[in-house]
């Protein structure tokens, strides 16, 4: 069966309504109506002119598959619908199968809909009254009928329309004029899109592309926390369009680090981005990144080697490559990282200035625990007593900070210092304990303004880096 409808914008319901009532029409049935559109991993339905939704009405719950629309005055289209079963949970699991498949969702269409129907003279027709949220109000006549019948019933609804006063044609379906609104793909209503594949993030981007937005890419590796968010927050506030991507990155961890007990929550971090309106979460595997023959890497020399670098080898070989990688696939306008990773921040910026990419890298502050601790993925491994001992982190910092404060300029002086108050610490072996200059990331003469104050410190197997940048110190 083929559909075939018209839409209008209509500023007086009520008249049309008085008008239906006069032609003896039935109704109205009134429901509120919520239609999740998803978009194919397989091609493009903006392109292909075809729709498909899960259309919840009350408790009830169908998917409807509209094909490419016909040349006609009227729009034809071939449509499917197949009830599915009640209730917001046959809802919401459908909706997963669809991303499993690689839909994607794109937008939710709600309306309060109260529809007449009429004999009509070859099929029955039915005049739909919408209040569409955030669009306004529109009549829609329609119909269902055989191939052959189309082009009579398209005559008689053209007719009808008319009668009804129905004269500003409305030729976009509802998603469109919502995604042209710039509601659409990703809106926190919709939820973040999920691209586990390269395919997949770059399809998702071609139709934010599409829209000439600006994109904020915020890599992180999971296991989200305030501190993550505080990065999303910034790259709302400056850009239509944010892009987070979750990869626990194996090439940054040594073989003796924590890799595969790197916390993993991936459902919470969604929920996380959801509610954080993030729009697309780019979450490949490792075979995804590094397919089997993988060579390519990036180094930065003289940056990388010291510091974490000397603790952790190859650790900013691995960053700087999944970093470059990830800016390549995302083609970001800016890109968020935290204060809190300074070596890897300097490290980012100096590939970005040398390698010419076309990116405005924005570091954010460290966010803090109420007692100083900063904000760390594995600040989740500590346990009791330890966790209220690596408060010292913070301490040692904002102490040798005070120093500099008072007059210390003797780097040397505030590196003792920060050691100091790490050896008082029960349970806290201390890894470096440093000075930094911040241009070049090897050990500063002497402390002055803009000068790191850095520490990495293990209690048991979890390792913690804190920093500070002199000059700012409160
Ligand atoms: P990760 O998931 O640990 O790779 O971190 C992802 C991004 O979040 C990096 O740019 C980190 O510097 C940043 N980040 C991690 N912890 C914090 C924090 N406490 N405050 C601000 N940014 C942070």
């Amino acid at each position: 069966m083929l559909e075939i409808e018209q839409k209008y914008a209509c500023a007086d319901l009520s008249a049309v309504e008085a008008r239906l009532r006069a032609l003896g029409a039935a109704g109205p049935d009134a429901h509120d109506e919520a239609d999740h559109y998803f978009n194919a991993p397989d091609r493009d339905f903006a392109r292909t002119g075809e729709a498909f939704r899960l259309r919840r009405v009350g408790p009830k719950n169908f998917f409807t598959f509209k094909g490419p629309r016909q040349k006609a005055a009227v729009k034809v289209r071939r449509e499917l619908e197949i009830a599915l079963p009640d209730g917001d949970h046959a809802a919401a699991e459908h909706m997963e199968l669809l991303q499993l498949l690689g839909y994607r969702p794109v937008g939710v269409v709600r309306k309060r809909r109260r529809s007449y129907r009429l004999a009509g003279e070859t099929v029955p027709v039915t005049v739909c009254l919408d209040e569409v949220a955030g669009l306004g109000t529109f009549a829609e006549v329609e119909a269902i009928a055989t191939p052959e019948q189309a082009a009579t019933v398209a005559q008689a609804l053209t007719g009808l329309a008319r009668e009804l006063g129905l004269t500003r044609v409305e030729p976009r379906a509802y998603l469109t004029m919502m995604l042209e609104a710039g509601a659409g793909a990703g809106s926190g209503e919709a939820g973040p899109v999920l691209a586990g594949s390269i395919a997949e993030l770059r399809q998702a981007l071609a139709e934010a592309r599409r829209k000439r937005v600006t994109i904020g890419l915020v890599p992180t590796m999971g296991a989200l926390h305030e501190g993550h968010l505080s990065l999303i927050r910034a790259a709302q506030r400056a850009n239509d369009f944010v892009v987070v991507t979750i990869f626990v990155n194996p090439t940054q961890f040594g073989p003796s680090e924590d890799l595969t007990r790197y916390p993993r929550p991936f459902d919470d971090d969604v929920q996380k981005c959801a509610a954080a309106g993030v729009h697309l979460i780019f979450h490949p595997s490792e075979d995804e990144m590094y397919p089997p023959g993988y060579r390519a890497f990036v180094e930065v020399k003289g940056l990388q080697d010291a510091f974490e670098g000397a603790s952790r080898p190859g650790h900013f070989r691995g960053v700087a490559t999944v970093v470059l990688k990830l800016f390549n696939l995302v083609r970001p306008d800016r890109a968020y990282f935290g204060q809190k990773d300074a070596q890897q921040v300097r490290i980012i910026q100096k590939m970005v200035a040398d390698l010419n990419v076309p990116v405005e890298v924005i570091v954010c502050p460290t966010v803090r625990e109420a007692d100083g601790l900063a904000l760390s993925s594995r600040n989740r491994y500590l346990d009791a007593e330890s966790r209220g001992r690596a408060v010292a982190l913070h301490q040692a910092l904002s102490e040798a900070a005070e120093l500099y404060r008072a007059g210390g300029r003797d780097a040397e002086a505030l590196k003792q210092a920060m050691a100091a108050r790490i050896q008082a610490t029960l349970g806290a072996v201390l890894d470096y304990a440093a000075v930094i200059d911040a241009e070049t990331f090897q050990p500063a003469d002497a402390a002055r303004p803009g000068v790191v104050l850095a520490l990495a410190v293990k209690f048991g197997a979890t390792r913690l880096i804190d920093n500070l940048t002199l000059g700012d110190a409160r």
